[in-house]
């Protein structure tokens, strides 16, 4: 099997180190990507922190891949050499469940094969895209329109499609009031996206540091929830608020912010179990729910509907010598507002 070059960890504590990991001969339905870019989303860091449950070392992840084609299987018909793909947390499912039916693979029955920690179908332990080159099933892999500029097209295939998958399930859109808790990789996409599907959008974040970068990516309304006064005044007021906090918040306390009917939804995936109370869902007939990535057909849509409203994340690059740093970043809450791992700068 093929060695290529990958920024591995090797243990919950520890930073990530250059070496090299394998990758399997290209199958008849397989694209080969040579990776340029990878972005870096909270979701690695709670993964080798072990965070989320045992970690299968050596592991090296990254689930926003941006790269070219550079050799396709026989059976191929999606691809061809030199298109610009993405892959996202996915690379496998099967497809043959009622929700893969339906195109919501990231609900398959059976668990979807996880771009880096699953389990492949050989065996082996899946490894993600801080690395040069992977292979992966060409129903797995998106195409990246051109209009969207290649560095920045990345942190798409996860923080994008995590929070358009329920801005548009729960419809946000002219006359709908959203607001977006975090303003970190995934929030700043879902101000971008609420805004561009025409919903008024409020941010809720810690403190007003990022207050202008906020009004200028799509918000309207700009809040700190370190400011009590924030909840009274905000009291019974949006239909949606999409949850994208990495640690656990009072939901209580947001849950109060829904007019009536309103949702919210937990994209954010901190470990530990959230106390809610039955008595704030009575009142407006609120509901709570979680959402998890997007379906494989859902995420090219948001990709098409970015390339058409000239929507992109804002990035950071950064050097492969510099992902240790990064994640401190990303844990400070520092990143403006994805890091994106330059992956010609991998050396083995
Ligand atoms: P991120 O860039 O670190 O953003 C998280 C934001 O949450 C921060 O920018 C910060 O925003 C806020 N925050 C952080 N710590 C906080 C605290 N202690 N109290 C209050 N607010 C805090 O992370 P991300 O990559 O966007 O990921 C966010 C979460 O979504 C992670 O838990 C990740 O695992 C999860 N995720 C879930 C899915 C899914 O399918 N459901 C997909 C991808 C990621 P402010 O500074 O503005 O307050
Ligand atoms: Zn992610
Ligand atoms: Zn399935």
């Amino acid at each position: 099997m093929p060695l290529v070059p990958a920024y591995t960890a090797t243990s919950e504590t520890g930073p990530l180190a250059p070496g090299v990991i394998s990758r399997r001969e290209v199958g008849p339905k397989d694209v080969l990507i040579e990776i340029a870019w990878a972005g870096i989303c909270h979701s690695d860091i709670h993964t080798v922190r072990g965070e989320w449950g045992p970690v299968p070392f050596p592991l090296t992840v990254g689930h926003e891949i941006a790269g070219f084609v550079t050799e396709v299987g026989p059976e191929v018909t999606r691809h061809r050499v030199g298109d610009r793909v993405g892959v996202g947390v996915m690379v496998n499912s099967c497809r043959t469940c009622a929700n893969c039916r339906a195109g919501f693979e990231q609900y398959c029955l059976d668990g979807f094969t996880d771009t880096y920690g699953g389990t492949d179908a050989d065996g082996s332990v899946t490894q993600g895209g801080y690395s040069s080159h992977i292979v992966v099933d060409e129903h797995f892999v998106l195409r990246i329109p051109e209009a969207i500029p290649f560095e920045s097209a990345a942190p798409l295939l996860c923080a994008g499609i995590t929070t358009y998958s329920p801005l548009r399930r729960w419809n946000a859109g002219p006359g709908k009031k959203v607001a977006v808790v975090g303003l970190g990789g995934l929030g700043h996409m879902a101000v971008k996206l609420a805004h561009a599907l025409g919903a008024e959008v409020t941010v809720l974040s810690q403190s007003l540091r990022k207050r202008d970068d906020g009004l200028r990516l799509g918000a309207d309304h700009y809040y700190a929830t370190d400011d009590p006064a924030t909840f009274k005044e905000l009291a019974n007021t949006f239909d949606l608020i999409v949850n994208t906090v990495s640690a656990p918040l009072d939901l209580n306390a947001y849950l109060g912010l829904l007019a009536l009917h309103g949702t919210v939804v937990n994209v954010g995936a901190p470990p530990e179990p959230v106390p809610v109370t039955l008595f704030t869902l009575f009142e407006n007939q609120r509901s709570f729910s979680g959402s998890k990535i997007g379906g494989i057909a859902e995420t090219q849509e948001m990709l098409d509907f970015c390339a058409e409203h000239g929507i992109a994340p804002e990035v950071e690059i950064v050097r492969a010598d510099q992902i240790n740093e990064a994640w401190d970043r990303v844990l400070a809450s520092d990143v403006r507002y994805r890091a994106v791992i330059d992956i010609s700068t991998l050396t083995p």
